[in-house]
């Protein structure tokens, strides 16, 4: 497994592998792997002839009171994960190889950046969307894997890849939990043990909303409520939102159909957690 810093030499390696007519897979990540980048990781092993996965925490996603000097690293673990799952170049740019002095041009995914997470992180989007167009423009995949996790980051950049009439195909990978539902995260390493404990109530919640639709329920506000009473019993837990969307354009929807999705964010302690499902019939 290669490490590569620099732009150059990333292009390079993808640039001979597209003369040779290998197909290249990539996986962005911010780093500190655990299960759900790995399953990501197969995935693209699957995929691609070149696997490349990025590691880069990208500046320009995290509001100033967020937690980006924060954000927890472990380059030799994640290393050593990488090539347990096949990966064959990591690239982990330095954060002034990617936005040099005089940097100015950023991606908006209009729209759909309003929604959900937008909207108490103002300017997010537009950070994942450019980063991730700047990673395609260096690494030249041919297929690209994200997870389902950031339900709305795999929105968006669906949407900036077909308005862009970018040539890559995007394939996304369900979510990976722990053996008791809670989503898989990066940041779960903040939680303490009661906040852990705490944590589940996002699965839960969706877990009474799918339990609703599947009773036959399908008023969106009936089922919004129920999945805050389920948040609202853990004291520790601020919810930030309960939506009931429409799972492309992710407006609000009144009622649930066959492929609706439900989302949730909410703050314990001082992490920030995001969950979602979208429900279906049987
Ligand atoms: P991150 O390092 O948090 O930026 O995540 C990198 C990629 O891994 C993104 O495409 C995420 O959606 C995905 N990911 C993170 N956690 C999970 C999970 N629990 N299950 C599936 N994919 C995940």
């Amino acid at each position: 497994m290669k490490i590569v810093r620099e732009i150059e030499a990333m292009r390079e390696i993808t640039s001979q592998a597209r003369l040779e007519g290998v197909r290249i897979a990539l996986v962005p990540t911010m780093g500190y792997l655990h299960e759900g980048h790995v399953a990501l990781l197969r995935r693209g092993r699957e995929l691609g002839g070149l696997l490349v996965m990025t590691s880069f925490v990208n500046p320009t996603q995290f509001g100033p009171s967020e937690d980006f000097a924060d954000y927890p690293r472990d380059v030799e673990g994640d290393m050593r994960k990488a090539e347990q799952a096949g990966v064959d170049v990591v690239f982990m740019p330095e954060g002034e190889a990617l936005y040099p002095e005089g940097f100015q041009t950023f991606v908006e995914v209009s729209r759909l950046q309003k929604h959900l997470c937008g909207l108490s992180r103002p300017g997010h989007f537009v950070g994942v969307a450019t980063v991730v167009l700047k990673l395609f423009n260096i690494v030249g995949p041919h297929t690209a894997v994200f997870g389902e996790k950031d339900y709305q980051q795999l929105a968006v950049i669906r949407r900036m890849v077909s308005d862009l009439h970018l040539d890559i195909a995007v394939v996304s990978h369900p979510i990976v939990r722990e053996a008791d539902g809670l989503a898989m995260s990066s940041r779960n390493s903040y939680l303490t043990t009661k906040e852990r404990g705490a944590a589940l109530s996002l699965y839960l919640a969706l877990r009474r909303g799918m339990e609703l639709f599947e009773n036959g329920e399908r008023d969106a506000a009936v089922v919004m409520e129920a999945m805050k009473e389920i948040l609202l019993r853990e004291p520790t837990v601020a919810v930030e939102y309960v939506k009931v969307c429409n799972r492309e354009t992710l407006d609000a929807i009144d009622n649930l159909n066959d492929g609706a999705l439900l989302a949730v964010a909410a703050g314990i302690g001082r992490t920030r957690l995001i969950d979602n499902v979208v429900v279906r019939k049987g």
